[in-house]
């Protein structure tokens, strides 16, 4: 997927994103400064893709009665700014300048509340297994965007199991940091 001419305009939505409207926000404190990027994977169920449980979830709509593996979820209200499927479509849910739902109990660098200060992308995905490539192009593309509104974002990238040690474990081992990372600093690549 293209992802040319990817911008982040003033209301704090991405230009290509498909847009979903989640209730799951409310507004970052006061004099705020978007610091930090958070890395997520998930998937519903588990490892299974061809299905949009996931924006269902968000977007409080998911009947948790369908799986089992669901349960645990039906009360939970959470969303994420962002959520990039396998096929690398972008989907927005919160925009940037509200505070959306995806850190929980989280620390960076001794403050806490990551989701105050932080943007959050999820990846379709497990954190036992690896990525799609459209999805290292869609994020290298986003996080682009986003770093060049936000550039004391840049150095500050982590995934969520960094900011909750004990109780996270995504995006796990299957996502290629090194991949990523160099394809967000390369001034050359710019798909
Ligand atoms: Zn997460």
């Amino acid at each position: 997927m293209a992802m040319t001419g990817l911008k982040l305009t003033a209301d704090g939505w991405i230009n290509i994103a498909t847009k979903y409207h989640s209730p799951n926000y409310n507004d970052r404190p006061e004099n705020t400064t978007i610091s930090l990027l958070v890395i997520h994977c998930i998937s519903l169920p588990e490892g299974c893709y061809d299905n949009d449980n996931v924006e269902y979830f968000f977007l409080n709509k998911l009947d948790c009665s369908q799986n089992s593996s669901f349960q645990t979820l039906q009360n939970m209200r959470v969303s994420s700014h962002f959520y990039i499927k396998r096929d690398g479509e972008i989907l927005q849910f919160v925009s940037i300048n509200k505070r959306a739902w995806h850190a929980g109990l989280s620390e960076y660098k001794g403050q806490t509340n990551c989701n105050d200060f932080s943007i959050g992308i999820e990846l379709q995905g497990t954190d036992k297994t690896s990525f799609t490539d459209e999805q290292y192009q869609s994020i290298a593309s986003l996080s682009k965007a986003l770093i060049y509104v936000y550039p004391q974002i840049k150095g500050n990238v982590v995934g969520h199991q960094d900011i909750a040690p004990n109780r996270k474990t995504d995006p796990g081992v299957g996502f290629d940091w090194r991949r990523f990372m160099t394809s967000v600093l390369d001034p050359e690549n710019d798909n």
